[in-house]
C-alpha cells in the first residue's frame, strides 16, 4: 500500500512520491518499481508490450523525436538520423572514441577533438546528455502512463566502470528528462538485488555478475558482508557484445545465401534486414536447433551448432575477463558462492554452460536477465524510500586519486579500487617563506610521477597568512561520495583557510586508456621508482639546504667560525650531488650536513625557548 500523506499548502490529500529504477542500457532501457501490493519489483510495460525500450532514438525531417521499437524500424531507412547506442558517448570526447567512429553509422562532430562529442543530425546538434534525455523522458512518460501519477524521482543504474564523468552525464540526463535522480547505482549491484542476494543482514556472499548485453560486456567480482555491498573488481569488453554474434551470423551467410559483400555494400536497406534477421536467428537458436529463412528468395538458414562454433571465440573472451576479474580481487573460481546472470546475451546457452563450468557452479538465471539490473535499481529506490534502512553500497575507484607534490610527485590519497564512498586526507606544507598560494592539482593514475597521469582538476588555496615554510599545515581531504563523485578540499589548519572543489572531468577516460594506464604502470613501475626516489631526495636536499640558509641569515653571530665553515662545505657538497643527479649521495650529504648542524641548532634551540620561557607569565 501507498503512504498517504497531507499536503499542507493544499490541504488535499496525497500519495507519498514514487521512486522508479531505470536501467539505462546501451542497447534497451527500462524502468521497473516495487508493486505496491506485492511488494515484488517488477518492470513496467503497456498491455501486450514489451517491458524493453530499444535505446534508439530517430530524428524526423520536421524535427520530431521518436523514441523506442518505432525510432529502431528507422535504422534501415534513415541511418543518419537515428542514433543508436548513445550511452557510448556519454562522458566522452571525439578522441575517446576516434579508433571506434566506424561504429557509429550517424554523424558525430569531430572538429573539435580535446571537448565532449556532440551527434549531427540535420542542422541540429545533440549532446549524449540530449540524447539519453529523450530515452529517460520516454521512460517517464510511459510510466506516468501505466502508473496514472507523476514519476518525478528515479534511481538510474550505470555500469561499475563508469567514472565520474560519465556518472555525472548520466545526472544531468536525468534533470534534464525532469528526473531527480536521487542516486547512481552499479549495474551489477542492482542484479545482486533482484535476486535477494545481500538483503539478509546476516549473509556474507562472494558473488560473480556476468553480464554480456548487446554490444558490451561486463563482469564484476562482489563482496556482501553485513548488508553492505562492495565491488572487489571489474572487468569487460566494452565492444563485445550480442551484436557480435549478429555479424558473425550475417558473415555465415554472406556468399553462402547467394547475398553476397557488393551487393551489402550497396544497399543498406539490405543489409539491415540481413542483421535483423541475424538477430532472429540467434534468439531462435536459443531454444531451438535449426533456423530458416529467406530474403528475396535467398535462403537463410543455421544450425544451433554452427551458431556455437562461430561465436566460440567471442565467449572464450569474456571467460579470459572472467578470470583477470578473479586475479584482481585476489580470489579463485571456486571462492564465487554464486554467479548472476545479467544482459540479453546470456540466453544464448553456450554462454551459460562456458560460465558455470568456468565457475564450476550452476547459474543464476531466474530473473529475466533483460529486467534484472531494472528490478534491482526499483528494490534500491525503495530502499531509498526508507523502507529499508539499514543497507549502504560500496563501491570501488577504477584508479587511484592523488595530487601532485614537490617535483612533479603523485601522491595517492584514495588508491586504486578503493571502495566507495570513501574519504582520505593528508597534511602537507608550504615550500617558501611567507607562500600564500597552494595549487593543490588533482591527477588519477597509477604511475609516480603527474605528467604520466590523468589531470582532473586543480585549484588555489589562496590567503594562506604569511608563514615561515614548513610551517602552515595543509590538509587535502578527498571524499568520494556514493555515486563516485569526488570532491577535493584544501584548508589551512593554523587559520582556517578553506577551499574546494567538486571534480567534475572534462570527459573520461575509456576502458581502454584505464587499461592501458595500468599497464604502463607496470611496465614503467621500476624506472618510475627509480625516478621517485631520487625526486624525493633531490626535493629533501633542496629543503634542507633551504632551511639551513635561513637558520643561517637568523643565527650566523651564535655559530663559531669552525661550524660556519663546516656548513658551508657541506652545503656545497649537497648541492653538487644533487646537481649530480645522485640519489644515494644525496642522502649521504643530508646526513652529513644535518650531523653538522644538530648540536648547534639544538644549542640555539634550547636558548630561545629558555628566553622565551623568561618572559611568560604561567
Ligand atoms: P544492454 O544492456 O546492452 O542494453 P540487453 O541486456 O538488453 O543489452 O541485451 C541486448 C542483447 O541481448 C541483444 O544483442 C539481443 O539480441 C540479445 N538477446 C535478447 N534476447 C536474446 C535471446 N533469446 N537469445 C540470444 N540473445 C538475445
Ligand atoms: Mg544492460
Amino acid at each position: 500500500m501507498a503512504k498517504i500523506s497531507i499536503n499542507i499548502a493544499t490541504g488535499s490529500l496525497q500519495q507519498e512520491e514514487i521512486i522508479v529504477g531505470i536501467d539505462l542500457g546501451t542497447t534497451n532501457s527500462l524502468i521497473a518499481i516495487i508493486h505496491p501490493d506485492t511488494k515484488q519489483p517488477i518492470a513496467l510495460k503497456e498491455h501486450g508490450s514489451s517491458s524493453l525500450v530499444p535505446s534508439v532514438i530517430y530524428f524526423d525531417e520536421a524535427g520530431n523525436v521518436l523514441v523506442g521499437e518505432e525510432a529502431r524500424g528507422h535504422l534501415i531507412s534513415s541511418p543518419e538520423r537515428t542514433i543508436f547506442s548513445a550511452k557510448r558517448l556519454m562522458g566522452k570526447s571525439y578522441n575517446d572514441i576516434k579508433n571506434n567512429a566506424a561504429f557509429f553509422s550517424y554523424k558525430i562532430i569531430d572538429d573539435n577533438t580535446e571537448s565532449l562529442v556532440k551527434v549531427q543530425v540535420g542542422n541540429k546538434f545533440y549532446s549524449p546528455v540530449d540524447l539519453s534525455s529523450f530515452i529517460l523522458k520516454e521512460l517517464k512518460i510511459r510510466a506516468e502512463h501505466i502508473l496514472k501519477t507523476p514519476v518525478n524521482k528515479a534511481v538510474i543504474t550505470v555500469p561499475a566502470y563508469f567514472n565520474d564523468a560519465q556518472r555525472q552525464a548520466t545526472r544531468d540526463a536525468g534533470k534534464l528528462a525532469g528526473l531527480d535522480v536521487l542516486r547512481v547505482v552499479n549495474e551489477p549491484t542492482a542484479a545482486s538485488l533482484a535476486y535477494g542476494v545481500g538483503l539478509n543482514k546476516e549473509e556474507h556472499k562472494l558473488i560473480a555478475v556476468y553480464d554480456l548485453g548487446g554490444g558490451t560486456f561486463d563482469i564484476s567480482i562482489l563482496r556482501i558482508a553485513g548488508g553492505i555491498f562492495e565491488v572487489l573488481s571489474t572487468n569487460g569488453d566494452t565492444y563485445l557484445g550480442g551484436d557480435d554474434f549478429d555479424n558473425v551470423i550475417v558473415q555465415h551467410w554472406t556468399g553462402k545465401s547467394g547475398i553476397t559483400k557488393e551487393m551489402l555494400a550497396a544497399d543498406s536497406g539490405l543489409a539491415q534486414t540481413l542483421r535483423l534477421k541475424a538477430e532472429e536467428a540467434k534468439k531462435y537458436l536459443s531454444a531451438n536447433d535449426v533456423f530458416e529463412d529467406e530474403i528475396n528468395g535467398h535462403l537463410l538458414s543455421i544450425t544451433k551448432i554452427e551458431f556455437e562454433e562461430i561465436i566460440r571465440s567471442f565467449v572464450y573472451k569474456t571467460i579470459a575477463c572472467c578470470g583477470s576479474a578473479l586475479k584482481d580481487a585476489g580470489l579463485k573460481n571456486i571462492d564465487i558462492e554464486t554467479v548472476v546472470m545479467v544482459g540479453g546475451s546470456t540466453r544464448v546457452p553456450l554462454v551459460k554452460e562456458s560460465v558455470s563450468s568456468f565457475f564450476g557452479r550452476p547459474v543464476n538465471d531466474t530473473v529475466n536477465p533483460d529486467e534484472v539490473v531494472a528490478l534491482g535499481a526499483a528494490i534500491q529506490a525503495d530502499i531509498l524510500s526508507g523502507n529499508n534502512k539499514e543497507f549502504l553500497l560500496l563501491d570501488i575507484t577504477p584508479l587511484s586519486l592523488g595530487i601532485e607534490t614537490a617535483g612533479g610527485l603523485m601522491d595517492v590519497l584514495i588508491p586504486r579500487n578503493a571502495k566507495i564512498p570513501s574519504k582520505a586526507a593528508r597534511q602537507y606544507t608550504t615550500q617558501v617563506d611567507g607562500q600564500a598560494d597552494m595549487r593543490i592539482s588533482v591527477f588519477q593514475g597509477e604511475r609516480d610521477l603527474v605528467k604520466d597521469n590523468r589531470k582532473l582538476a586543480a585549484f588555489n588555496l589562496t590567503n594562506i597568512p604569511g608563514m615561515p615554510a614548513g610551517l602552515p599545515k595543509v590538509e587535502v581531504s578527498f571524499l568520494i561520495n556514493a555515486d563516485g563523485i569526488l570532491t577535493v578540499s584544501a584548508k589551512e589548519l593554523r587559520s582556517g583557510v578553506e577551499q574546494s572543489i567538486e571534480v567534475k572531468p572534462q570527459y573520461g577516460l575509456t576502458d581502454i586508456e584505464v587499461e592501458k594506464m595500468l599497464l604502463e604502470s607496470i611496465t614503467h613501475a621500476k624506472d618510475d621508482i627509480s625516478i621517485r626516489a631520487l625526486t624525493e631526495a633531490k626535493t629533501e636536499g633542496d629543503q634542507l639546504l633551504k632551511t639551513t640558509e635561513r637558520f643561517l641569515q637568523k643565527n650566523a653571530s651564535m655559530l663559531t667560525q669552525e661550524e660556519l665553515l663546516q656548513t658551508a662545505s657541506a652545503m656545497q657538497a649537497l648541492q653538487l650531488a644533487i646537481t649530480m643527479e645522485d640519489k644515494d649521495l644525496v642522502y649521504n650529504k643530508i646526513e652529513t650536513l644535518n650531523d653538522i648542524s644538530r648540536p648547534y641548532a639544538e644549542r640555539i634551540m634550547d636558548n630561545a625557548i629558555a628566553g622565551a620561557m623568561k618572559g611568560k607569565v604561567i
